[in-house]
């Protein structure tokens, strides 16, 4: 397991005034600056508009008033991306998002189909302490209820290569290791065939003409839709 470093201005200070001028929304668009992958490529205006599901001008209007901040360089024709501040402020929100996934999960009893949109709401809100009493009351954990790695309070976040189970070969057997967790239908099917966080699968069959591949998991033979496969890691 390797840890990518993540330049971070705010470093040895208290990194919470920086947020604390942010908007909801503010908070939305630099998150999702990060998750598609601003930190080392530009991402359009109209990838983040369809990823908010906001309009285009929108976008655009919101991108300056990001970019005065200096939490974001944007050039109306390239694209944006995230600066070092703003990548350091995405990565705070993100782990809030996934302890508090965690602490729903393991804490209050909740399905891992139903912590996303807590964790969404509440990602904003939390203070750094209560942060830490989760981090520490859930034993501070690596990875979160799907798999996906906690950034640490210095910005590092742990990277595995795992594959998709789309692209596993037949007769591998593989664990699964991440799941996304942005669609609850997907997470409830996933558990429904039993595909949970570290269970073993093998790939007996692969996918024919778009249809299902099949797996054996839990020592049942199952047919899972490349809907279903897609969002499945294993390593
Ligand atoms: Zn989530």
């Amino acid at each position: 397991m390797l840890f990518l470093g993540v330049p971070n201005k705010l470093e040895g200070q208290t990194q919470a005034p920086t947020r604390r001028r942010l908007s909801q929304s503010q908070e939305d668009y630099v998150k999702a600056l990060y998750h598609l992958g601003a930190a080392t490529a530009l991402v359009s205006t109209s990838q983040l508009a369809e990823r908010l599901q906001v309009s285009a001008a929108s976008a655009t209007e919101m991108l300056g008033k990001l970019a005065a901040l200096d939490l974001v360089s944007h050039d109306r024709y390239r694209g944006a991306s995230l600066t070092a501040t703003g990548e350091s402020v995405a990565l705070q929100i993100v782990r809030h998002h996934r302890l508090l996934e965690m602490y729903l999960s393991q804490k209050l009893g909740y399905g891992w189909d139903e912590v996303h949109d807590e964790a969404e709401l509440l990602e904003h809100v939390i203070s750094e302490r209560m942060e830490q009493r989760i981090y520490e009351v859930l034993g501070k954990p690596e990875v979160d209820c799907h798999g996906d790695p906690i950034p640490t309070l210095q910005g590092q976040v742990p990277q595995a290569a795992h594959r998709s189970l789309l692209a596993v070969g037949v007769g591998e057997r593989l664990r699964v290791r991440r799941v996304s967790d942005r669609d609850p239908d997907k997470l409830r099917a996933l558990e429904h065939l039993g595909l949970r966080l570290d269970v073993q699968v093998e790939v007996l069959r692969e996918s024919v003409y778009e249809g299902p591949i099949e797996v054996r998991v839990g020592g049942r033979r199952r047919q899972v839709p490349l809907g279903i496969a897609r969002v499945v890691f294993v390593g």
